[in-house]
């Protein structure tokens, strides 16, 4: 694997990237090719903040096909310091203890484990912002 491609997926991977309409400026994540508002293609990544806070959520008992083994969940709707919403779960936490307008903060977890060829995905989920 070539350093720039490995550094090109860590950038994706890691870091919750966003992308930003160079016309209207609307914020969209995850990052798309064309602009939902103005339908420009003149679209630029931008880094989005990890902290934010929790708008809504829902505890997910009948997940899609391929999630079962991880139910219940929460799914919940974030919303980052720069105003953008993200829709994510919500990990390291009891789902008792979920409550709207927590401070929640993104990390890096497993999402997805596919037993068949062994490929295991991780994404972007939040948890309770830590005290420090
Ligand atoms: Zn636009």
């Amino acid at each position: 694997m070539s350093v720039p491609i490995y550094w090109r997926n860590v950038r994706y991977k890691y870091r919750l990237i966003g992308t930003r309409c160079k016309k209207c400026g609307n914020v969209t994540y995850p990052p798309r090719v064309v602009c939902p508002k103005c339908r420009s293609r003149e679209m630029e990544e931008i880094e989005l903040p990890r902290r934010g806070k929790l708008i809504t959520f829902t505890i997910v008992r009948s997940p899609p096909s391929g999630f079962e083994k991880y139910a219940p969940y929460a799914l919940g709707i974030v919303e980052l310091e720069n105003g953008v919403k993200v829709i994510a779960q919500l990990t390291d936490i009891d789902l008792e203890k979920i409550q709207s307008g927590m401070a929640v903060e993104a990390v890096f977890r497993k999402y997805k484990e596919n037993f068949e060829d062994g490929i295991i995905e991780y994404g972007i989920k939040f948890r309770p912002l830590l005290k420090q």
